[in-house]
């Protein structure tokens, strides 16, 4: 296992972390610049930072400062009730991979979504078997496209109070099931890295009694992103109360260890939603305090 005690280079930060500052919207450029001054080596940002700033923008200033992505956040929302909406969301998904692509990502991560409507506050239908085939043909779908694109897929298998709203694959070993059908792999194949593969978040899995096991079947070809931050007792909101790695219940290192065995060699992406808490600090602070709980905490 990889010794994080003095140095941060397998740091990445995941944009989401630092996306307000004393409660303020911040804007990707400035994200950018904060954690290049830092010697962070890498991030990974959404969609909808990478939008507001333009895309030629983001990716110039990525080069300008020697970061690298760890991940591109996100695609998915598969399920939909039309075939409208199934046209759009395909659209949007191949979009997501190009600029993916364009961005030099080494992964598009999924959040698949589940009821089609729940996000918004009501639920289109209860069918969560038929969410779960919307889900699985939108990948085999997806898949054909990001492979031709050469951009991996990431399955992010999220904690199952979300089962209803953002994504009806909640355990890695759902994720796996989905990516042995749809990519079966070749036996004694390369040691590259699979077309479609997991991102590994504590967050979402740290309480799995399968947790281990299911990362040892991933193996390092399916390992395509590892993600961090801490579950806080109590939580008090279900979506923005992350907490910062150490000051929570998770036994972060030794789940990184778990991947690590596997060979997984990638970066630790921070990832904290926290609106009242860390998006009230400055970013300056909680960019800090990423690196000294990368070292003591990860
Ligand atoms: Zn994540």
């Amino acid at each position: 296992m990889r010794d994080f005690s003095s140095d941060h280079r397998w740091l990445s930060i995941n944009t989401a972390t630092v996306r307000r500052s004393r409660g303020v919207d911040l804007p990707l450029t400035e994200i950018i610049e904060a954690c290049a001054r830092r010697g962070i080596r890498a991030i990974s940002p959404w969609r909808d930072q990478v939008a507001a700033a333009g895309l030629d923008t983001i990716a110039g200033r990525l080069k300008a400062n020697g970061l690298a992505l760890s991940g591109y956040c996100r695609g998915g929302m598969f399920p939909v009730t039309d075939e409208a909406g199934r046209r759009a969301a395909r659209d949007d998904n191949r979009r997501a991979v190009d600029e993916a692509c364009e961005l030099g990502a080494p992964c598009l991560v999924l959040v698949v979504g589940a009821l089609p409507g729940a996000l918004a506050g009501k639920a289109a239908h209860k069918d969560m078997a038929l969410a779960r085939a919307q889900v699985r043909d939108g990948i085999a779908d997806l898949l054909d496209y990001a492979r031709s694109m050469g951009m991996p897929l990431a399955i992010e298998p999220l904690h199952p109070m979300y089962a209803a709203d953002r994504a009806c694959i909640n355990t890695l070993e759902q994720a796996l099931d989905l990516c042995d059908e749809l990519n079966p792999q070749p036996r004694g194949a390369d040691a590259g890295r699979a077309a479609l593969g997991v991102a590994v978040d504590v967050y979402h899995v740290w309480w799995d009694p399968k947790l281990k096991a299911q990362i040892e079947r991933a193996g390092a070809r399916r390992l395509l992103a590892f993600h961090v931050c801490d579950w806080l007792t109590p939580t008090t909101d279900l979506l923005n109360d992350r907490g910062m790695m150490g000051d929570g219940v998770i036994d972060i290192p030794r789940i990184r260890g778990w991947v690590e065995a596997q060979g997984f060699d990638g970066y630790s992406e921070v990832e904290i939603f926290s609106a009242r808490n860390w998006w009230q600090r400055d970013h300056r602070q909680v960019l800090d305090t990423c690196i000294e709980r990368h070292r003591v905490a990860v």
